[in-house]
């Protein structure tokens, strides 16, 4: 892996480093992160936006819909959104009244109509209908936070950029990689972690990882390749774990 301080063995996995039991040094901790990374891509080679889109313009709906909704669920409801509001142009000019019966299926449908609408109309108003490409500029949109901005950057436009999503927040925190609650922090203290290199791919990873073994009610620690490298192992500590 580029840019890994961890040392492989003859067989070819990782040497793992312990988790020390007294307070990790900010170097250690590095070394732990870049050992996390290396885990994480053996475990999950491919990492693809699960939101179907064929533009930017339809990611970024995508994106901006996924809140507090299944994949699954935006993924049902984009094909006739789409088909209907091909751009940004066409979104624009409809009325909340249009956008909402299509995406009626999803959580906070009538906020996410509004946000569409709005976010649509300064696309056409400021980027001549494109989706631009920087945190500052994607963070203007409405609708459109960190989280989603560091997605499009990733997937659009490949700017590394880590997505704190309701995963990533728990499982950083349970890895020990950071204390903080607040997105933007946990992001921060990612960032100087790992090189710019991995920050795309470790968080989505570190998704998919909370979403099939380091489950928010129940981690399965028994089946989950990061246990050696986790302070919260529950096999090691037998902690319950709530978050
Ligand atoms: S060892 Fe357990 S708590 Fe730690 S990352 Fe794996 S599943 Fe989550």
């Amino acid at each position: 892996m580029p840019g890994s301080n961890v040392n492989l063995q003859r067989s070819g996995s990782p040497r793992l480093p312990s988790v020390p039991r007294k307070k990790e040094t900010q170097r250690e901790k590095t070394v732990r992160a870049a050992a996390i990374a290396t885990c994480l891509a053996r475990s999950y080679p491919e990492v693809q936006c699960p939101l179907r889109h064929e533009n930017t313009f339809q990611l970024l709906v995508a994106v901006i819909l996924s809140a507090q909704c299944t994949d699954a669920a935006v993924n049902k409801a984009t094909p006739a959104l789409f088909r209907q509001f091909p751009d940004a142009a066409s979104l624009s000019r409809a009325s909340t009244a249009e956008i909402e019966p299509v995406i009626r299926s999803l959580g906070l449908y009538r906020a996410k109509a509004k946000s569409l609408q709005s976010c649509a109309r300064q696309l056409v108003e400021r980027f001549n209908g494109e989706v631009p490409a920087t945190m500052a500029e994607l963070t203007g949109l409405a609708g459109v936070g960190r989280k989603t901005a560091n997605v499009i950057l990733g997937h659009a436009f490949g700017k590394p950029g880590i997505v704190v999503d309701t995963h990533c927040r728990r499982l950083s925190r349970r890895l020990g990689l950071t204390r903080q609650q607040d997105p933007t922090k946990i992001e921060q203290n990612l960032n100087r972690l790992l090189p710019s290199s991995e920050w795309t791919g470790f968080s989505h990873r570190l998704i998919i990882h909370g979403r099939q073994v380091c489950l928010a009610r129940r981690p399965a620690c028994e089946n989950c390749a990061l246990r050696e490298l986790c302070p919260s192992n529950t096999l090691r500590n037998g902690r319950k774990l709530t978050w």
